[in-house]
Parts: C-alpha cells; structure tokens; sequence
C-alpha cells in the first residue's frame, strides 16, 4: 500500500519501456487523491510500481498516454465483454445523451432492459436497478434479511462483493471462525451477523446451519469465483447448496456481477443449471456505464419498496445513458450469442498458457470457465482462497511487468481474472501466448 505514491517503474528486462507521462500524471494524481486512483484495483500496490495512464481503447486494445499500445485483459474488470467503443452501444448512447442526461422520473426503457433481463436470467422474473454492484449487493442482503426475518449471513472467504460493511471480510482458517472486519471503519457490529466459510466445501456450510438453525437469511457466493483469480465451483458443489438453503428456507444468493451475462447469457445459474433465490448483477449490465441490479422471483422482489417494506433507492438509478449502453449491450449478446467464439479463443490462450508453463518448468496451472481465466504461479489444484493465497505472487509480479512491457496488460494482481471479449482476434491470442513465452524467458534467464 505505502509504495503507490513512489514514482518508480520495477525493471523489465525492456530498458525502452518506461512511463514518464504516466508517473507525472500519477504524482498529480496522488497529491489530490488517495494513492492516486479512484479504485485501489487500479493502483500497481500487488505488483510493484505506478499504473500506465490511459488515454484511448478501442476493440481489444488500450493506449496509454506515453504512447503504448497493449491487448487488454481487463476489459474494465468486466464490463467490456463486446470490447471498447463498440459501434452500436457507441450510437445508442450518444443518441440518448442528446435528450437529456437525467430525470429522476421513470422512462421506458428501464422496463425494457427489465423485460430483457428476466427473459435470459432463468431466476429473475423482476428487477430493480442500481448504480453498482456494491449496492446491487447490499440492497439484495438487506432484501434477504426482509424477507426471511432472519439476521445471519452466510459469505465464502476470498469472495468480493463490493465494500459492503457487513460483507467486509475474509479472513478466517477454522470453517465456523467469526468473521474480524476487514477495514478500519467496519464497527464489529457491522459484522457480527456474517459468518465465514471456505468455498467449495459442504461440509463447513452444514456446520454453520448445525450451530446456527433458523437463523440463517441467506448464503451468498460468486457462483464461480473471479475476485480470487478465476476458481470453479466443486462438481455438485453448487447443487448441494441450492439443496441446504431449500431445506433450511435460507435464500441462495448469486453475486452474479461478474458472471452474469459473461459465463452464458444466463449466466453462471445458466451454465450450471442452478437457479439461486437472489441474484446481483452489474459490469456487463451497464456496459461501461455505471449500472447494477438484483432480481428475484415476483414475491421476492415484491417486497422492495414502494411495492414493499424493504427500502432502497436512488437518484441516478436507472439512468438514461447507462440503462442506453447496458440495455444495448445485451440485445447485442442475445442476438449474436458470442459464447461459443469465446470459448473457443480464451481456451487457446489456456492451452497455450499451459504449454509454455510447462516447456519451461514453471510452477503454474491456468484455471479457466468461459471467458474468465487466471495464469496462477502454483502447480497445485486451486478451490479455495487458502490454495490461492500459495501462489508465488513475486513471481506473478515479474510476469506483471513483463508483459506489459510487452504490450499485454494482465490484471494487476494474482488474485483478480482475466477477462477475454468478442473483441479478442486468434492472432491477438497468439501474440499474447508469444509474449507470455518470452517473457518467461526474459525472467528465468535473468
Ligand atoms: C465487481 C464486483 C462487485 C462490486 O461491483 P462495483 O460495481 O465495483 O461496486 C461485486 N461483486 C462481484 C462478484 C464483483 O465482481
């Protein structure tokens, strides 16, 4: 954390890739904003070093304002799954910008992508939009608790679900531990009522509904897993769970921020043929503008106010321009069902991650589902956020850099997914297998 304000680039075996436009604008940029970034995603704290500074994206590539063009694998953390400045959400955006940015009134396209959601989510019938997926998150805790009466929650270590108070924490090794807040600034009390557990693993879960029978208002997961590098569910992992919350009247709720509309259309409850109580969705939702929801079946969601007593509000929510790109964005993925060329691409960057690993011995395992791919520096098998947290990440760190010092720009943490988009050509696929291989070598020769 302390490094972000230090201007230094960590050496690469490239001594011709620097950033002097980038580390100006970031010494700025810190003088007026903590550690110089809006999100701490975006600061290099995991990997060492100042970020490039974007100016342009296009497609699947980024432009930085000292001139470097890289493939990118960020896709803004998930939303750009058609790639940047995709022409018809492009259009569709600017034509709704011109009639005005905000109403705080009701307009008709919120009931349309409405319509578009519940008719591809198979569990959604209704939905409330929001403005991100913390609050996507939030709203539907808070809606899950109205609904069952119940207090307890039940969260898997290493998941992320936005910086919700109550959902602020990770650690803890024992299955049942309690779960210590994770920032300064979340009272105890804020999460007195969330109970830790080890994804992947049913057994800890049964335990906690043994201790804590009738108690429990809703289990909450990433269905498959992206805020700890890309982890898969358990075979019969997830029909298990939709089992213990069916017989305990517990609500199953997908954070499906990541997922949703990425995995499959549906989602990830689409491509595992598991229909939660509750789901959040957001990224691709607002694609690349600030939306999110949560939906549910017509009681549950009949509950939120003003139909019901379970309050949540808010003055941009819904708002024409994101509500323009999102709602684009998903008739473009229904119409052109882009999934199975995403699978195809992203599992040739697997296959071809995987061989260079090993050709050149190093200790790594590439995790993939869909689109959604993580080179971790660890030849074991990864379930959980304990496994993850072995991997060499002053390893991943040295890939980081050299990388983008090769033009590919990876996610600047071990413990985040790469994100491949329509966008994404076989050649740009190849390109980046390539610097991958050379990179490797710049590494373990040096
Ligand atoms: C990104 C993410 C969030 C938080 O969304 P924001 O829009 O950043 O608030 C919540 N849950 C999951 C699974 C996410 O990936």
């Amino acid at each position: 954390m302390t490094r972000q304000t230090q201007a230094t680039t960590p050496a690469t075996s490239r001594p011709d890739y620097t950033l002097p436009a980038s580390e100006a604008a970031f010494e700025r940029a810190c003088r007026v904003i903590p550690g110089g970034v809006n999100s701490p995603a975006r600061a290099f704290g995991a990997v060492g070093g100042n970020p490039p500074f974007m100016k342009r994206a296009e497609g699947a590539y980024l432009w930085d304002i000292d001139g470097h063009q890289y493939i990118d694998y960020i896709g803004s953390w998930g939303p750009m799954i058609l790639g940047h400045g995709n022409p018809q959400v492009l259009k569709s955006v600017s034509d709704t910008l011109y009639h005005g940015t905000s109403f705080g009134a009701p307009t008709e396209r919120e009931a349309q992508i409405a319509e578009l959601v519940a008719s591809v989510v198979p569990s959604i019938e209704m939905c409330r939009f929001v403005s991100s997926g913390t609050e996507a998150a939030m709203s539907a805790v808070r809606l899950a608790r109205g609904v069952t009466g119940r207090h307890k929650i039940v969260k898997m270590t290493g998941h992320y679900h936005g910086h919700v108070d109550s959902l602020l924490v990770q650690a803890g090794s024992a299955a049942t531990t309690l779960g210590a807040p994770n920032s300064p600034g979340v009272t105890p009390g804020a999460v007195e009522d969330t109970l830790l557990c080890p994804y992947n693993d049913v057994e800890s879960i049964k335990e906690l509904f043994q201790l804590f029978p009738g108690q429990i208002a809703a289990v909450l997961l990433e269905p498959v897993a992206g805020n700890m590098g890309l982890v898969p569910p358990k075979p019969n992992y997830l029909e298990q769970l939709k089992e213990i919350t069916e017989k305990t009247g517990t609500i199953l709720m997908f954070d499906e921020v990541m997922t949703g509309f990425r995995l499959a259309l549906g989602g990830a409850q689409e491509l595992y043929g598991i229909s939660p109580d509750l789901t959040a969705l957001g990224k691709i939702i607002g694609g690349g503008l600030p939306a999110a929801a949560y939906g549910a079946s017509k009681q549950v969601m009949a509950q939120v106010s003003p139909s019901g007593k379970v309050f949540q509000a808010g003055t941009l929510s819904g708002n024409p321009l994101a509500m323009a790109a999102g709602l684009e964005t998903v008739r473009i993925l229904k119409n052109t069902d882009p999934y199975d060329y995403l699978e195809k691409i992203t599992g040739q960057l697997e296959e071809g991650l995987t061989r260079i690993c090993r050709d050149q011995k190093v200790n790594a395992r590439v995790q993939r589902v869909g689109s959604m791919i993580t080179l971790f520096f660890n030849s074991d098998p990864i379930w959980n956020y304990e496994d993850a947290k072995r991997s060499d990440t002053a390893l991943f760190g040295r890939f980081f850099w050299e990388m983008l010092a090769r033009g590919v720009y990876l996610p600047c943490s071990q413990f985040e997914a790469a994100f491949v988009s329509v966008a994404h050509t076989p050649a740009d696929i190849s390109a980046t297998i390539e610097a991958a291989q050379d990179a490797l070598k710049a590494i373990f020769t040096n």
